[in-house]
């Protein structure tokens, strides 16, 4: 199948690591040359690490890689698909501006697939001509490694087009679960509350950042602690996501935290700015906690 991704960034460069993995030709679309140049280069460690671990052998490895071409042009990156999925920043401005080009230059026949984390899929539908065939497709991060693919239906998606996403997620490996459209679907209108309350708990003084971690992986079994897995995810996004539901819901259990407020505005993002909850250095594997909330 000919899939174009929009957005090179940590999930679109793992969302053209997969379908390149599975067989499909990726056209992956960035408006930045250097989000290109560095998530190529993601894919290829990712894949790396797969040789090494004997899941992906080096021919594999080579072949998949040159399945993907990269285009800094959209309307030119989409001409040929069959299945558009965008992984563009989460702003909904920006993702309708995206839909209405994609609509206007992907041919007829083609899917459209966001993986936004929280925005409508029908406002997003509704902002093409082919509504019936818009989808969320939302992979969870890291891409390669996670299993689950939540499959959205909006307001008028097609029962054939579900099926087709379902099908394909099936293909590549993945745990597909099909949902309806309300803001966070299940997984962020679950998880963002849960992360909210986290950095409440810390922005309130009842426990520093390793205390807060500590307690949610070894209380509740959980592999990361919501502050870590809130650097991880972006606490751009976080925050993103958070005013969606807010927005959506109209309850002010949902209102974002100051804190979390605060740090985006500070320009703390989390892993990818290098700082958030904890410090990262490149190359080290030492979780720090960043010195803003040092004891
Ligand atoms: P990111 O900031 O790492 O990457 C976004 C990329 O989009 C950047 O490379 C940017 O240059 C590019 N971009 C911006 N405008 C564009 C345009 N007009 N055309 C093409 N590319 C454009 O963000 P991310 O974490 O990869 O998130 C992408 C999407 O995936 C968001 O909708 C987010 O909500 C969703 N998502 C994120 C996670 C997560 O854990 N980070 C998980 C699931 C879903």
């Amino acid at each position: 199948m000919k899939i174009s991704v929009i957005g090179a960034g940590q999930m679109g460069n793992g969302i053209a690591h997969v379908f390149a993995q599975g067989g499909h030709q990726v056209v992956l679309v960035d408006i930045a040359q250097a989000s290109l140049d560095k998530g190529m280069a993601t894919i290829a460690k990712n894949m790396d690490r797969q040789v090494a671990k004997d899941s992906l052998t080096e021919a594999d490895k080579q072949a998949a890689l040159a399945r993907i071409t990269t285009s800094t042009d959209t309307a030119s990156g989409v001409k040929q698909a069959e299945l558009v999925v965008e992984a563009a920043t989460e702003n909904t401005d920006l993702k309708l501006k995206i839909f209405r080009d994609i609509d206007a230059n992907a041919p007829a026949g083609c899917i459209l697939a966001t993986n936004t984390s929280s925005i409508s899929i029908t406002r997003i539908a509704a902002a093409t001509k082919r509504p019936a065939q818009v989808i969320g497709m939302h992979f969870m991060n890291p891409v390669p490694v996670m299993k689950l693919v939540e499959v959205i239906r909006g307001y008028d998606t097609s029962d054939a087009v579900t099926q087709a996403v379902m099908d394909l997620s099936r293909a590549i490996g993945k745990v597909p679960v099909e949902v309806n459209d309300y803001a966070g679907f299940v997984a962020n209108r679950i998880l963002m509350p849960m992360i909210n309350e986290a950095i409440e708990t810390l922005f309130q003084g009842v426990g520093g950042v390793e205390e807060i971690d500590t307690v949610m992986k070894l209380g509740m079994a959980h592999p990361m602690g919501p502050l870590q897995l809130a650097d991880f995810i972006g606490l751009d996004t976080c925050l993103a996501i958070l005013r969606v539901l807010h927005e959506g819901f109209g309850q002010p259990k949902y209102a974002p935290c100051p804190l979390l407020v605060q740090m985006v505005t500070a320009g703390k993002l989390g892993v990818k700015s290098g700082e958030g909850f904890y410090s990262y250095t490149p190359g080290s594997k030492d979780l720090k906690v960043a010195p803003a909330f040092a004891r």
